[in-house]
């Protein structure tokens, strides 16, 4: 004969506070969830509108730029410019979101490639693609936008964005890494040290190197840097957090100066940098 099993009582399991609380609301997707940027809206001082409609520029669609693009359209940025001059190759698939086998065999173009991509992401995305040097942009290109995140691998054209920046007075947050280490500084002109301030001199000697060879244009073979993902992903979110709180209004609880990060000494370390006199970015 099989003995009688006494089913429990579920108030037991479920006392009367939570059986409350377990309503059609609770277990179907409420407000909340219907809602893209709920959890970010949730973050009190962070202005999702602003965020929304913020005009982004972007310099740059190799390793770095895919992360930084990933991040601009994850965290709520719709309305973003993307420049490079780059074809894809091989030596970037290990690093980059957005490319593919198939982008290199036919040969397309980063800012391309990354602007569609962007768009694909978010249906409210407008990603635009600028294919060319950023020194060859139009008189004027910069005042089109109300941030802009540099995502380059050489001196010249990093300077040459920092002076526009500061010239237009437009917040630019610079990044860049070798191998496990990665840099991050935020310019919000005119207020703090530009880009050019904390150059030193082996900097303006490669930079006048490449003008003395070529006239104004960058001509001289560069050996590539090693370079691997989770660097370039941490680099990436540092640059777009930065974004995030210059667009919110939070320009006070920015890096001050420079971010070194080095993924072998497992740190993260504030550089000061002073602004120098002589910089001619900051002359009225
Ligand atoms: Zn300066």
């Amino acid at each position: 004969m099989p003995t009688s099993v006494q089913i429990p009582n579920p108030k037991f399991y479920y006392p009367t506070p939570l059986t409350a609380l377990m309503t059609e609301e609770c277990i179907a997707p409420g407000l909340s969830e219907r809602d893209k940027f709920d959890r970010a809206k949730k973050i009190g001082w962070l202005d999702i509108d602003a965020i929304n409609s913020a005009r982004v520029l972007m310099v740059g669609a190799g390793a770095i730029g895919n992360e930084v693009a990933k991040n601009l359209v994850l965290s709520g940025f719709r309305d973003i410019t993307v420049v490079d001059m780059d074809r894809v190759e091989n030596s970037n698939l290990a690093r980059c979101l957005f490319f593919s086998d198939e982008d290199v065999s036919s040969g397309r173009m980063k800012a391309e490639i990354v602007a569609s991509g962007l768009m694909k992401l978010d249906g409210n995305v407008s990603a635009k693609a600028s294919v060319g040097k950023i020194q060859e942009q139009r008189d004027g290109f910069f005042r089109n936008f109300d941030i802009v995140l540099g995502c380059l691998d050489n001196v010249l054209a990093r300077l040459y964005v920092n002076a526009q920046c500061c010239h237009n007075r437009i917040p630019y947050i610079d990044g860049a890494m070798d191998g496990f280490r990665g840099k991050v500084q935020v310019i919000i002109p005119p207020d703090t040290p530009c880009l050019e301030c904390g150059m030193n001199r082996s900097h303006g000697r490669i930079a006048e190197q490449r003008f003395s060879c070529t006239g104004n244009s960058i001509s001289l073979y560069l050996p590539k840097i090693g370079a691997e993902i989770t660097t370039t992903s941490i680099i990436g979110a540092l640059q777009v957090r930065e974004a995030v709180k210059v667009i919110s209004g939070k320009q006070g609880n920015c890096i001050k100066n420079a971010v070194y990060y080095d993924g072998m000494k497992n740190s993260l370390e504030v550089l000061e940098i002073d602004r120098n006199p002589d910089c001619p970015n900051h002359l009225e």
